[in-house]
């Protein structure tokens, strides 16, 4: 059985168990490997973005508990990439290693209510919100919240996924019919300004690193674009961080961990929601700062000093979709609509200086899933920006 007081350092030559195997994992894997970390990743899939890198892709459901036992007595400690691992899998980890950030973390982030009670709990404004059990809970929040307002599942929603936009009272049966009549959460629509996060990591002795404020601009509720530093008013990062701070220390995360806000025209940060894991605004860390979020997530579970998180350049990042690999919809002489599938043209974008690459290794394209992004780093963020889009559209589509 494991006993917290023996495995205070992990070190170099150690290995990582991930459960999860998609591109955060790949991207952990690959900031590990260079300081001699060995890498098992655990998921229900074969041939994925972590297992193609790693040393050991166990294949089991996520409720095998005796599959996950024997995963946790391989590795020295137990992360994850995905903040839907179901408790018992957790439990199940915690028997053999250290698992990092802990379970707490996890139920708060597995749950949109749960998460957003916390953040008011701890003194962190949010957007209006109300549970939703009932169609007469969503009339009440209504009442209460005013419209337009948004519905969203209280669990497994991302990307957009599970979200209803109501603009009116009377459409709170649709809504909440389009929402699978399960739990909710009401949250009033907030006209931001900018959508911003902050990415941050916490030691096994309490130290705390940030990566400062990344700006984040969105497509169909997808993350399209995120640049840093965020060009936001002088008292915005300093804000933010402490917030964030709040957050991991009322936690007591180790590990890494983002924090996605709304700021409002007239100053105001609200915070949406939290990952206890890097993050995809975070990619451009990889390039643009010293030790990147995912090398910093390695450093922070296995109890390591955190590394310095400096920003050697401004930097954009934009994500590679699908969409990508489809060229447009076009209407055949028989009226119908067609896609075709065909290759971006990497070979102009690997001409520029300036961009870098990353593919995750996923073998299907499908539209809205995420297969790469871009980075650019420059003398300027708005440089960075308009260098990162002009990329990514020399690739098609
Ligand atoms: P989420 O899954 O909560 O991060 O939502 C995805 C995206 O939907 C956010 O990044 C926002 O662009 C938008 N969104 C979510 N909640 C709200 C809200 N209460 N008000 C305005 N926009 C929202």
């Amino acid at each position: 059985m494991f006993s917290p007081a023996t495995h205070k350092e992990i070190l170099p030559g150690s290995t990582i168990g991930i459960l999860g195997s998609g591109q955060l994992g790949r991207m952990l894997a690959l900031a590990a490997r260079p300081s001699g970390y060995r890498i098992h990743v655990f998921s229900p899939e074969r041939d994925t973005p972590a297992g193609q890198v790693a040393d050991l892709e166990m294949c089991a459901a996520y409720d095998d508990l005796d599959a996950v036992r024997a995963f946790a007595r391989g590795v020295d400690v137990v992360t994850y990439e995905f903040e839907n691992v179901p408790a018992n899998t957790a439990v199940a980890c915690q028997q053999f290693a250290p698992l990092r950030p802990g379970p707490q973390a996890l139920h708060i982030a597995q749950n949109r209510l749960r998460e957003k009670t916390f953040f008011v709990e701890n003194g962190l404004p949010t957007a209006p919100f109300a549970a939703v059990h009932s169609l007469a809970d969503l009339h009440n929040g209504l009442a209460e919240i005013g419209c337009p307002a948004v519905l969203k599942t209280a669990v497994s929603g991302y990307d957009g996924k599970g979200q209803i936009k109501i603009m009116h009272p009377d459409e709170a049966a649709a809504a909440w019919l389009a929402a699978g009549q399960v739990d909710c959460i009401l949250e009033g629509w907030v006209e931001f300004e900018r959508e911003l996060s902050v990415v941050a990591a916490r030691g096994l002795d309490g130290r705390f690193a940030h990566y400062g404020v990344i700006e984040n601009s969105h497509a169909h509720h997808i993350l399209d674009v995120s640049q840093a530093p965020a060009d936001v008013p002088t008292a915005v990062p300093a804000q933010a961080i402490e917030m964030v701070r709040t957050v991991m220390e009322a936690l007591d995360v180790v590990g890494v961990l983002c924090v996605e806000f709304f700021l409002t025209g007239d100053g105001r940060l609200l915070l949406n929601e939290m990952a206890p894991r890097p993050h995809n605004s975070g990619h451009l860390t990889i390039e643009a700062c010293i030790t990147s979020q995912f090398e910093q997530q390695c450093r922070a579970v296995c109890g390591l000093p955190l590394g310095d998180t400096r920003y050697r350049q401004p930097a954009a990042m934009a994500n590679l979709l699908g969409d990508l690999w489809f060229s447009q919809r076009r209407e055949t002489t028989g009226g119908r609509a067609e896609t075709q599938r065909k290759e971006p043209d990497w070979t102009a974008v690997l001409r520029l200086p300036n961009i870098k690459v990353h593919l995750y290794g996923k073998r299907e394209a499908r539209p809205g899933r995420k297969m790469g992004h871009l980075t650019a780093l420059a003398n300027s963020v708005d440089e960075a920006e308009r260098m990162v889009r002009e990329a990514r559209a020399l690739l098609g589509n």
